[in-house]
């Protein structure tokens, strides 16, 4: 036996379902608007509601609705009726957290969804019961005005995907706008590959930093995976409040995942111990919704490396490495140095070994440019068995010194082969070094090329100058 909650506008109607519940033994109680049910349910919540769809003032989407936002109602199992079956009601009576949605032609159905219903039904939650004293208006609009912040910040989570060109700036967005709603001490974004966006007051960055690697148990990174000025981390520090005196509040965290995957996971160290119900759902809707940006700042994130990088050696292709070659300069400033370095005869070894032992080589000679290098020099194929090592900063005595180490490396060591002997491989490489701002790297490279076509000319496996 359940008590029921039964609710329809038409008297007829009611009548005729009380009678049928009542029949299967069910404790009845009916009301012919949703209001009246809904101040009695939130009062005495009963085992069951069944609401009719349409109704006049208000409807039974919304009664639902309000019982699954009440703490006392939240549990309480509603069947959605109407008239006939149409898809719309179908697809509301979903969206608004029915149990179930039945045809009021389907009498039979609906005694069978109430006693299945009854015996699932979960027990009522210890959640304190809100103020017992407002009316069913004042709870319908605060229902209102939850679901209004939810859909605007949901809206607005969502719109981050706008500034997913860099995963930089979707941080940036992020922290900008979970500051603008609630206060932290922290709040912290690590990615699948460990990289950590940590945005706190300066005056807390170094505990925040901590905290947030402690939370996530991320360890202090070596020196080779940096991948930011600080030790792996990016910092963002300016655009939040002072802290107040608050002592450190264990944080609050989960996984951000896209379908299956699990792209990232966020922390954030609220100012005060507990959080309230609006901080609460901005960090579920965070869960929820940070996964589409997320994934979209990935994707954008590989079609660039795609399009940067050259697919047999993984360096830079000619177009990044204009790219990066500029910016360099810019910072660096004079002098800058530029080595251009071709194969030796490289002809030969696709001839007489054939293509694939010549893309053993090529990658070999990349690995050795990159190996050899300082972390601020670019190195890039400029095409062929052409290799470009920008030098930001070095003078020519100095890019000298360094093409000449790079000719020797490559020389003294035969190529291993995955069939047949090593290969001996040398190379020739011209030097031309910037002296004035003027110049640009067409310029450049045509020094450098001509500097290089006069160590093949001499005899190759050469540095020359121009
Ligand atoms: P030199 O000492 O004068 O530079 O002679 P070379 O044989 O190295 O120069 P050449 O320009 O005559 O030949 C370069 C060859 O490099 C021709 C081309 O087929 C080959 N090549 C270009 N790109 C690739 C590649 O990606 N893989 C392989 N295996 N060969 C390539
Ligand atoms: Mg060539
Ligand atoms: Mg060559």
């Amino acid at each position: 036996m359940a008590r029921i909650i039964l609710v329809d506008d038409s008297a007829s109607a009611c009548a005729f379902l009380k009678g049928e519940l009542e029949g299967r033994g069910h404790a009845v109680e009916d009301f012919r608007s949703a209001e009246a049910a809904a101040a009695r349910a939130v009062a005495s919540p009963p085992d069951v509601v069944v609401t009719d769809l349409w109704m006049p003032s208000m409807s039974g989407l919304q009664l639902c609705r309000l019982l699954r936002g009440e703490p006392s109602t939240s549990h309480v199992p509603v069947i959605l009726l109407t008239a006939s079956e149409d898809r719309g009601s179908r697809f509301w009576a979903k969206h608004a957290g029915a149990a179930t949605y039945v045809t009021k032609q389907e009498v039979a159905r609906l005694l069978r969804e109430v006693d299945e219903i009854k015996s699932t039904a979960r027990v009522a939650s210890n959640e304190r019961v809100r103020s017992a004293n407002r009316t069913v208006q004042e709870r319908l609009s605060d229902l209102m005005d939850e679901l209004l912040q939810t859909s605007t910040l949901a809206g607005e989570l969502r719109r981050l995907g706008l500034a997913a060109e860099s995963h930089e700036r979707l941080f940036r967005e992020l922290s900008g706008l979970v500051s603008s709603v609630m206060n932290y001490r922290w709040l912290a974004l690590v990615l699948e590959d460990d990289a950590m966006f940590v945005h706190a007051h300066p005056d807390l960055e170094t505990q925040a930093v901590a905290e947030a690697r402690e939370c996530f148990g991320v360890k202090a990174k070596s020196p080779e995976r940096r991948r930011f000025e600080e030790d792996g981390v990016f910092l963002l520090s300016d655009t939040i409040p002072t802290p107040t005196k608050s002592s450190a509040t264990s944080p609050s965290s989960c996984a951000i995942r896209y379908g299956d995957i699990t792209l990232a996971h966020f922390a954030l160290s609220p100012e005060k111990r507990g959080l309230s119900r609006e901080e609460k759902r901005l960090l579920s809707l965070l869960e929820a919704e940070l996964g589409g940006p997320l994934r979209m700042a990935a994707l954008v994130a590989e079609a660039q490396r795609l399009a940067s990088t050259d697919t047999l050696t993984g360096l830079f292709n000619r177009r990044a490495f204009t790219e990066r070659f500029e910016q360099a300069r810019e910072k660096s400033g004079m002098p800058t140095s530029l080595l251009l370095l071709d194969v030796d005869h490289f002809k030969r070894v696709n001839d007489t070994r054939g293509h694939d032992v010549g893309d053993i080589v090529l990658k070999r000679v990349a690995q050795l440019l990159r190996s050899m290098g300082r972390k601020r020099d670019i190195v890039g194929r400029w095409g062929g068995e052409e290799f470009v090592v920008g030098l930001p900063g070095s003078p020519e005595s100095g890019a000298r010194i360094v093409a000449e180490r790079l000719r020797r490396a490559i020389a003294e060591k035969p190529v291993e082969t995955t069939h047949g002997d090593p290969i001996a491989v040398t190379a020739s490489i011209g030097v031309a070094t910037m002296l004035h701002g003027l110049e640009s790297l067409d310029e450049l490279i045509q020094r450098a090329d001509k500097a290089l076509y006069s160590a093949k000319e001499r005899g190759r496996n050469r540095v020359e100058t121009l």
